[in-house]
């Protein structure tokens, strides 16, 4: 019998049921992008109170694609860590309550390890053991990944996420939200040597990553240090263009060294990547071509699998397969420590 999944961590709901096969019966996302639009990022009370609204008829509605009566479902699973308090919570509470309504186990997910199972989704042989990538609105981080529940953390970035980063370069250039797509799309149009962004962290042996550097760079090179005001901001789309392409240029960089080094450091000839920046062409590009010469392989979660999704949340068959169940007082964990 399948599982139904409930994702809440962000400003996405999503639900979705599926089998033991990983097959997909039935699943449901809102979006509340329209809803954060307006501030040019995602308002932590906004999306609590969105997901309130939206958490049953969502899962409601993936049930009904299915097909599936909860009564025959396996278990429960929900994205208990990392995210926003209040989003995850809405979550949590709704997957309890139908675990204890229904008589159903419960299952936790690592939100961050569903990002990269997303991989395992898209590929029919084992993809683990190998080195993971999660690059998301939130998270830089990476990984050796012995199978989808036992990651080592490797390093991270140590201020914002590539994610974040995207999105306050789309901010500045007033592209709207989120900025990824946005960003991507003019720099395509771009002269990707227009600008010598910085690379950091780039060469320090270690596996941290930093972009708020980045972020300043790019601020200056529009705005001119103190200068606050991007309202009267009159850029041509050409000089946008070159702004985005050479900002992509420097994430990506620094993305595809980082990677390739800790494949070498640890011998692993698989390199997985997840979360929403991994559905960035460029960096899907690029990421290919290091793979194929430096000679690994390298498996990049479905475009529609890098962003929130219930899907991923797949993963919870295989803590169902080791027994590890969650009790009814299950909590969020916000946790912003590093190494989540
Ligand atoms: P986390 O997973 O760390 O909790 P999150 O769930 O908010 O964060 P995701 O949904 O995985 O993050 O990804 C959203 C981020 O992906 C946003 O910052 C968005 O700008 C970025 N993004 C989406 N598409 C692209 C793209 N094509 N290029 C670059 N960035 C992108
Ligand atoms: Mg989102
Ligand atoms: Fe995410």
């Amino acid at each position: 019998s399948p599982i139904l999944t409930i994702e809440s961590t962000c400003d996405e709901t999503a639900a979705a049921i599926i089998d033991e096969d990983g097959v997909v019966l039935g699943d449901c996302i809102a979006t509340q992008e329209e809803l954060h639009e307006k501030f040019r990022g995602v308002v932590p009370e906004v999306a609590a109170r969105a997901h309130l609204e939206r958490i049953l008829p969502v899962i409601d509605t993936a049930l009904k694609k299915s097909g599936v009566d909860p009564h025959d479902l396996h278990a429960i699973a929900v994205a208990d860590r990392p995210g926003l308090a209040g989003s995850l919570l809405v979550g949590v509470v709704a997957a309890k309550t139908l675990a204890l309504a229904w008589e159903k186990p419960l299952v936790a997910v690592n939100h961050l390890h569903a990002h990269l199972y997303a991989c395992q989704l898209a590929s029919d042989v084992p993809v683990y053991p190998c080195i993971g990538m999660v690059v998301s609105g939130g998270h830089t981080s990476l990984y050796h990944c012995t199978s989808p529940l036992d990651l080592e953390y490797l390093g991270g970035t140590i201020d914002d996420a590539a994610g974040e980063a995207f999105d306050k370069v789309a901010a500045m250039l007033s592209l709207g939200f989120p900025g990824g797509p946005a960003v991507s799309k003019l720099a395509a149009q771009g002269d990707r040597t227009a600008h010598d962004y910085p690379r950091s962290m780039m060469h320090d042996g270690k596996f941290n990553f930093s972009f708020s550097g980045l972020k300043t760079a790019v601020r200056y090179s529009i705005v001119g240090p103190g200068q606050q005001d991007f309202s009267k901001l009159k850029l041509s789309d050409q000089a946008k263009a070159d702004v985005c392409a050479s900002f992509e240029a420097a994430v990506v960089d620094v993305l595809v060294g980082k990677s390739a080094k800790a494949i070498k450091q640890f011998d692993c000839n698989r390199l997985i990547v997840g979360g929403g920046v991994a559905a960035n062409g460029y960096l899907r590009e690029q990421l290919a071509d290091s793979a194929r010469s430096s000679g690994f392989d390298i498996i990049i979660a479905p475009m529609d699998l890098c962003t929130d999704n219930a899907i991923m949340g797949a993963i919870a068959w295989e803590k169902i397969k080791r027994g590890q169940y969650a009790s009814l007082d299950l909590d969020i964990t916000p946790g912003l420590q590093r190494g989540f």
